[in-house]
């Protein structure tokens, strides 16, 4: 089949991209482009949902256009999105009825202190996996229900419909023919039970939230619809997922043994566990992966908020470097960081430590501290976290993994990479083929239309790039993250607003 490729769209928080596969799973060619970030109050964010629509769309044909390609060479299209950010619109004008509310924002911080104040904060976590936290969209849809004049008693009259930004995006490209979502998506809202696999009525309850307003919930790898788009008409929408599960998908961990870790702005680390949910007793979320029939599977996902950001601080604010890259052979002019330990807290601490009061802390300077020696820490840095996602992800599932995959502009990195084998000590496994997000989501289209015919062949596909074994003893790996553990403490409940 070398002339027929499948079409992922990977609608991400900055930008929407288009990305062209082929059989081998290799990029045949990307085309992306950025939208604009409201901040219309502090710790507000949104994205205005018809750019996002037309950037896709602009991306989408300026990719088939180049490549002289129409309907009869694209096989199916997968979708992969940033995942719990919000929209509301209007069914029958298929207008927004307000900015999409992004999964950044903490405006419904208050709401979330309440709902656990009311003791409900068990009954979320057991049903939906999730913690009481306004990234997830259950509050912010509450919100545009309770801000925006009229919301409420349009939704219960069944004119308005929620979507991710997945659903939105199917809407358009069916022209409002098909709403609906995948089982990734919907287990980020708060409002689906991970059990049975449906929205949960007790919850909606709880929120105030008209179940009128959902939608349909399928497999990732499904027929969703056929597209409407010109250009791309009847061309199956076969595959959905949120990006983080995407990525476990294209990574191809199909089973506990292995995990992946996305090195992005932040790190996202996720470790399938088949079909029998794990609720974390770690302080970390239990979430829907991806799903080629009605059988759900589960993984289990924690979260750093500063990973790769801490490169850029070090580029943007300290100067130390022109770009992220060059944190490498800076590190690496050093032999270690000479007892020094950054932690990167600027916004709290995500998973295992849940602390958003924690702050950036710098420890064990000295007069001979350099600029390499804090650039090694930084890199380090972002591997102490991940390795604390890992500790309390192996005491959730009592054993470990035997390889980690990874991914994100920080993935690059050797230095990073080896220092991380030597944390873990775990092999440390870089693919060829890095795209994974948007890979995963041609994978799910892909596998539902027979352009691939199993998983065991997408395995196939999967290609090292590099290993980083562990190079050192773990009695040393231990040192070094008690002395790290140390740092932290230092870091936590510093901020005092
Ligand atoms: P996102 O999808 O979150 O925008 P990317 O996967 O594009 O993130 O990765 C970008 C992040 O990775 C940036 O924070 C950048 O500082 C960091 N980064 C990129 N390349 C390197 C590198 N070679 N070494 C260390 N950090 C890097």
């Amino acid at each position: 089949m070398p002339h027929d490729y499948i079409l992922a769209l990977d609608q991400g928080t900055t930008s929407s991209r288009a990305i062209l596969f082929n059989y081998e799973g290799h990029v045949v060619d990307v085309a992306q482009k950025e939208f604009k970030q409201h901040f219309p109050e502090n710790g507000w964010v949104e994205h205005d949902a018809n750019e996002i629509w037309r950037t896709q769309e602009e991306v989408t044909l300026t990719l088939l256009q180049k490549h002289s390609l129409g309907a009869d060479q694209i096989v199916a299209i997968g979708i992969t999105n940033q995942r719990e950010t919000t929209v509301l619109w209007d069914r029958a004008t298929g207008e927004p009825i307000h900015n999409a509310i992004v999964w950044q924002d903490r405006r419904t911080a208050n709401v979330c202190d309440q709902l656990k104040k009311d003791g409900h904060e068990t009954s979320f976590q057991q049903n939906t996996g999730l913690r009481l936290d306004p990234y997830f969209s259950g509050t912010k849809i509450q919100w545009l229900l309770n801000n925006l004049p009229n919301a409420r008693s349009r939704a219960e009259k069944g004119e308005l419909a929620f979507g991710t930004m997945d659903t939105w995006l199917l809407w358009k490209l069916t022209n409002g023919r098909t709403h609906a979502t995948d089982v990734t998506n919907a287990s980020r809202t708060l409002l689906f039970n991970i059990h049975n696999g449906e929205w949960d009525d007790a919850l909606l309850e709880i929120l105030n939230i008209p179940k009128s307003l959902l939608p349909e919930v399928h497999p990732s790898s499904h027929h969703f619809a056929e597209c409407t788009l010109q250009g791309l008409e009847k061309v199956p929408i076969a595959g959905i997922a949120g990006d983080q599960q995407a990525a476990l998908f294209g990574q191809t961990c199909f089973d506990p043994s292995k995990a992946k870790n996305t090195y992005g702005t932040g790190c996202f680390l996720l470790r399938p566990a088949g079909d029998h949910p794990i609720i974390s007793q770690h302080n970390l979320l239990t979430t829907l992966a991806c799903t080629t029939n009605e059988t759900l599977q589960y993984a289990i996902e924690g979260s750093v908020f500063t990973g790769g950001a801490v490169i850029q601080w070090l580029r943007d604010e300290l100067g130390f470097i022109k770009n992220a890259a060059e944190s490498e052979a800076l590190a690496t002019s050093v032999e270690n960081t000479g007892g020094a330990y950054l932690v990167p807290a600027f916004t709290g601490l995500g998973a295992p430590h849940w602390d958003p009061y924690a702050r950036g802390t710098l420890c064990g300077i000295t007069r001979g501290t350099s600029a390499a020696h804090i650039t090694r820490a930084a890199l380090e840095s972002i591997a102490f976290q991940s390795m604390d996602l890992l500790e309390a992800i192996n005491a959730d599932f009592k054993n470990t993994i035997s390889e980690l995959r990874v991914d994100g502009g920080a993935a690059n990195n050797n230095f990073l990479m080896q220092f991380q084998a030597n944390l873990m000590q775990v092999p440390v496994v870089r693919p060829k083929v890095t795209e994974t997000t948007a890979l995963g989501a041609a994978y799910l289209a892909g596998l539902a239309t027979g352009f691939w015919s199993d998983q065991e062949t997408l395995a196939n596909n999967w290609v090292v790039d590099q290993v980083f074994e562990p190079s050192i003893h773990k009695d040393a790996a231990d040192e070094q993250i008690a002395r790290w553990r140390q740092a932290l403490e230092k870091a936590k409940s510093w901020a005092t607003d």
